[in-house]
């Protein structure tokens, strides 16, 4: 379904669309980067690793299944023109593709633990909206499982500790980690804002492909040097040794501050789905993966 252009559907049949490639059709980014690490693995261990979530990748798209039994809390951005019927919308598609895809019901209240049984609740659906002046609505998802999510971390770090003090940030994140957000994935990272903005863009810096570079020559090269690190770590595929703990690292910026200096990591593991619709008046672009 990636990069196809189809005459114009119902926004709640988009939604499903989105949300059926997302698990059923690992980004084709992630694809190349997982079946590159199996190249250069030499540990036996970690390369019987790869080759199970490749062979479960291969079935997923073959059976058009999800890939993993945790199909996650959907995570969307809205970009461009659209009016505030979007999220009603985007409700109807998620109800609908728990039912017909179908998608784990994941979504309990935080203190009952009662689960809504559709994948809403209070709260839900989780949109972010990005109002801009183009001629097209475009609708970006990410499904995020709890075994990545729970090991999201957020620091106010002193501002003396700077590149070096968020380099150990993020590596002491990731090794503490260790196998449970399902390792190799993409290690997303935010840099100043706000703390909750921190956040809120180390989780969206997860939607950018992994082929293309940071525009940011700074960025790119503290992204290239984490790379090395935690691939030197020996933590490796599901924490059980190798020489791909990561797939690749994001890294997003925004000024702080001048007292403050806040990092967020938020892991992808190596089922990091995404996908997004570019909906024009002429047509549909679906494709999984988006500078936002
Ligand atoms: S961390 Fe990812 S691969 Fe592991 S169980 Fe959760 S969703 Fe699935």
């Amino acid at each position: 379904m990636a990069d196809v252009v189809k005459l114009p559907e119902p926004t709640e049949k988009v939604v499903v669309n989105l949300l059926r490639l997302a698990n059923t059709k690992l980004p084709t980014d992630v694809g190349w980067a997982l079946e590159a690490a199996a190249g250069w693995e030499t540990s036996d261990t970690a390369a019987a690793q790869l080759g199970a979530i490749m062979e479960n990748v291969r079935k997923a798209d073959l059976l058009a299944r999800p890939m993993c039994q945790d199909t996650g809390i959907p995570i969307f951005w809205v970009r461009g023109k659209f009016d505030s019927s979007i999220v009603k919308d985007i409700a109807v598609g998620v109800e609908e593709a728990t039912k017909t895809i179908p998608m784990r019901p994941n979504t309990v209240d935080p203190l009952t633990r009662q689960n809504y049984g559709n994948n809403l609740g209070e709260g839900m659906p989780i949109v972010h909206f990005l109002p801009t002046d183009d001629d097209f609505t475009e609708i970006t998802v990410l499904l995020k499982g709890a075994g990545s999510e729970n090991m999201t971390k957020f620091a106010m770090l002193n501002p003396a500790e700077g590149r070096e003090g968020v380099i150990k940030f993020v590596t002491d994140t990731v090794l503490d980690a260790g196998g449970r957000p399902c390792p190799p994935g993409i290690i997303g990272i935010g840099l100043g804002g706000t703390a909750d903005e921190c956040v809120a863009m180390a989780k969206q810096a997860l939607l950018e492909p992994l082929d293309e570079e940071n525009p940011d020559p700074v960025l790119r090269q503290m992204e290239e040097d984490l790379f090395v690190k935690l691939n030197s770590s020996g933590l490796g595929p599901m924490g059980l040794g190798g020489a791909t703990t990561v797939l690749g690292v994001k890294i997003r910026r925004a000024a702080c501050h001048t007292a403050s200096l806040p990092v967020a990591v938020n892991t992808g593991c190596w089922a990091t789905r995404r996908a997004s619709a570019r909906i024009t008046a002429t047509g549909i672009k679906y494709a999984q993966g988006v500078r936002l």
